[in-house]
């Protein structure tokens, strides 16, 4: 196969991109393209030699698509329109104005391309917009798998679970049926490191909480936590085919501790809230573009200082007073991730990095955005496979 000619629609800071470059699928991408200035500045200070255009898609005419010439589509549309919390507007939202251009446009081009890779939000699945996409693809005669994974599947002590399709041209003969269950795994059938699963039966890591027995049983255990999400992380910690959070930590001369720390109000604030984990953990939370602005649900924080059990400084820490309260949390040093690390924990190369005038805010919000670039790689060997 020749170099494969790669169109990256709302590239953001090239999450796609850098996925291609893992997969090794001899590829060049022709044009990326997304309206966030932000986003464009990383993407141009790490692709500098790819056409980058500062266009809205629904901009762009047929003609200019068609002179591309390209053989793969990768695109991340946005995800506001399908999630829960984005009131699900769906394909009456204004932000799929330009996935539903796009769609238009596929049929009338002159020449299809013969890949297609989508990712977007789970919640995408139920959408009219996934009915309208699938529909489009299959009177262009396209095959397609639709699937639904998260980062641990590639070993990675992240969650993420997003929809992805992948899409191939139909050559006619001996084809594969295009099959409408939603996978929420890897086919065996795909090139992978950690395909076995070793699973340990009980829980050794250090890093879970007490032994289940020890806790409170019933309702609620310590941090308003309930029985089931302690199970789940325990479980989640016992996965020996995901690495430890450890080994996606910057080495800790080079943090500057003081800049990530949590300040003492999130702490008396949102301490039970807090999703804490530590370096030998096998999890942790989807990073969202909040994360190190909002305290609930952007993300996990690291508790730093491994010497302080967690549960004995949540232990009745209710009828503390405020000082004391906040001695107790202080001890376990909690900090945010920083960006690199956020972004190591998405996948992405050392080669990835920051313009300098880029603040943290930004950077989080931009990663929040996002893709695991491990996940699409491996989708991406799938579908050219
Ligand atoms: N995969 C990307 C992120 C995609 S998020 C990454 O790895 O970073 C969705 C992106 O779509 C955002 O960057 C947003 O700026 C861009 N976008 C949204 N509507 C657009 C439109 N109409 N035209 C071009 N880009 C758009």
């Amino acid at each position: 196969m020749g170099e494969l000619r790669v169109l990256e629609l709302y590239s953001g800071i090239g999450g796609m991109h850098y996925a291609l470059q893992e997969s090794d699928i001899p590829s060049q991408v022709v044009a990326a393209i997304d309206i966030n200035t932000t986003a464009n500045l990383i993407y141009k200070h790490n692709f500098p030699d790819t056409p980058l255009w500062n266009k809205t898609i629904e901009g762009i005419s047929l003609d200019d698509f068609n002179k591309l010439s390209f053989d793969m589509i990768l695109m991340s549309p946005p995800c506001q329109p399908f999630t829960r919390i984005g009131l699900q507007g769906d394909i009456t939202d204004p932000r799929t104005k330009s996935f539903l251009y796009i769609l238009d446009l596929l049929p009338r081009l002159s020449r299809l391309p013969r890949f297609i890779l989508l990712e977007n939000v789970k919640g995408f699945e139920t959408s009219s917009a996934r009915e309208r996409l699938v529909k489009t693809l299959t009177e262009c005669g396209y095959e397609f798998q639709e699937i639904m994974v998260s980062p641990p599947s590639v070993g990675i002590p992240n969650s993420r679970l997003r929809y992805f399709l992948i899409a191939k041209i139909s050559t006619g003969q001996l084809s594969t049926q295009t099959s409408l269950k939603i996978l929420d795994a890897f086919p065996h059938a795909a090139k992978s490191d950690s395909a076995e699963k070793p699973k340990v039966l009980s829980p050794t890591c250090q890093c879970t909480s007490k032994p289940e027995e020890e806790m409170q049983s019933g309702g609620v255990l310590y941090k308003l936590e309930t029985r089931t999400e302690s199970q789940r992380k325990i479980d989640q910690n016992s996965d020996l085919s995901v690495r430890e959070i450890q080994d996606f930590l910057e080495p800790q001369t080079e943090v500057n501790m003081e800049h990530y720390l949590l300040p003492p109000k999130t702490l008396l604030r949102y301490g039970l809230l807090l999703d804490i984990v530590k370096p030998k953990c096998r999890r942790s939370v989807c990073f969202t573009k909040g994360y190190g602005r909002y305290v609930e649900g952007t993300g996990s924080v690291l508790q730093s200082s491994v010497e302080t059990e967690v549960e004995s400084v949540f232990m009745g820490l209710d009828q503390c007073s405020e000082e004391e309260k906040l001695q107790r949390l202080s001890k376990l040093k909690l900090r945010y991730f920083t960006p690199r690390e956020v972004a190591n924990l998405m996948g992405f190369p050392q080669s990835f990095s920051f313009p300098e005038q880029i603040s943290t805010i930004q950077r989080y919000r931009v990663l929040g955005n996002s893709l695991n670039v491990l996940v699409v790689s491996r989708l991406l060997q799938l579908l050219v496979s």
